[in-house]
């Protein structure tokens, strides 16, 4: 994909939400140009370009990610955005309600999401539906409340009470909207609390968007996102002492490391951690 083609890519999130790329700067190129000034060298081939970004992520060299930035337009429910907005690393700029008559669009959750309280997470949803019509008269009645509040909302306007006051009872399942910029480091640091399956469901949709499109345009980067931060697991040092018990370090061999996909340079990595440092 061009550049052009992936400005303005949109994808819907949500029911009325969406995630925009408005513009970004740098690519892949960028993170090792940044990082071949700390060791003095130009670029290389594309195999050692994709090692060095490989290298910077493992040893968490996170500045040269830095010198990529991306700029999105995101549509979102408010209680979505309240979680979001945590992240302080980025830029943002968002719809005023003081300014702007807010809309009538709010966030109904798919009836395939009404589901319990979950037992092991005090902070998330089961996988079981509410049953016995529960789901459906819950929805209806989250969507007649939506209404009323949106048409107190409209009355206070019609009466000229000022817009940041008439805004004050509506839900927070009213749609908002921001330019978000950040960073890559930092976007990274953001996908990987957000596409957590400990992360709201809601918000881990923006994060999947989000995520969609950056690796098209850092897909080296994005690769090395997934195999060292996003599908690596940290370990305590009672969890060392355990695994140093049962692991038979004679089946670490390069050969099998080598057939899994890592380097050279990383199969000696593991074998020197579980040899001599476990
Ligand atoms: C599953 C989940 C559940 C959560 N539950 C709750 C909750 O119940 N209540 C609640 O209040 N929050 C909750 N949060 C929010 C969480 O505590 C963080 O505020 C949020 O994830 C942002 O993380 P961060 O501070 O690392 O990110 P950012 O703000 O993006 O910061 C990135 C990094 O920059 C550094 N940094 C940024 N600002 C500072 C600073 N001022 N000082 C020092 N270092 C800084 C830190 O290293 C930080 O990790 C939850 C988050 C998740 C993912």
């Amino acid at each position: 994909m061009t550049k052009e083609d992936l400005l303005n890519l949109r994808i819907d999130c949500l029911d009325k939400g969406f995630v925009r790329l408005v513009d970004y700067m740098g690519d892949d190129s960028a993170v090792v140009q940044a990082a071949r000034v700390s060791y003095g060298n130009g670029t290389k081939s594309y195999r050692e370009d994709r090692g060095l970004i490989r290298y910077l992520m493992r040893n968490r060299h996170t500045s040269p990610f830095e010198m990529v930035e991306f700029k999105f337009h995101c549509r979102m429910p408010i209680f979505v955005a309240r979680q979001w907005i945590r992240h302080r690393t980025a830029n943002v700029n968002e719809y005023s309600g003081r300014y702007s008559e807010m809309t009538d669009d709010f966030y109904l959750p798919d009836i395939s999401q009404l589901r319990h309280q979950a037992d092991d997470n005090k902070q998330g949803r089961s996988a079981e539906v509410l049953e016995d019509g529960k789901a459906e008269l819950i929805m209806k009645s989250m969507a007649d409340s939506q209404k009323a509040s949106y048409d107190e909302y409209k009355s206070y306007l019609s009466q000229d009470l000022a817009r940041e006051l008439a805004r004050i009872n509506l839900p927070l399942s009213a749609y908002t909207e921001w330019y978000w910029k950040i960073d890559l480091h930092n976007l990274f640091h953001f996908l990987k609390l957000r596409l957590d399956k400990h992360a709201q469901f809601e918000i881990r949709i923006f994060a999947e968007a989000m995520a969609q499109i950056i690796k098209q345009v850092v897909p080296i980067s994005y690769e090395a996102f997934e195999d060292f931060i996003l599908h690596s697991r940290l370990f305590s040092g009672l969890e060392v002492e355990f695994l140093k018990k049962i692991v038979d370090t004679k089946k670490i061999n390069e050969k099998a490391l080598l057939d899994l996909g890592l380097s050279k340079r990383e199969a000696a990595a593991m074998i020197e951690l579980f040899t001599n440092k476990l």
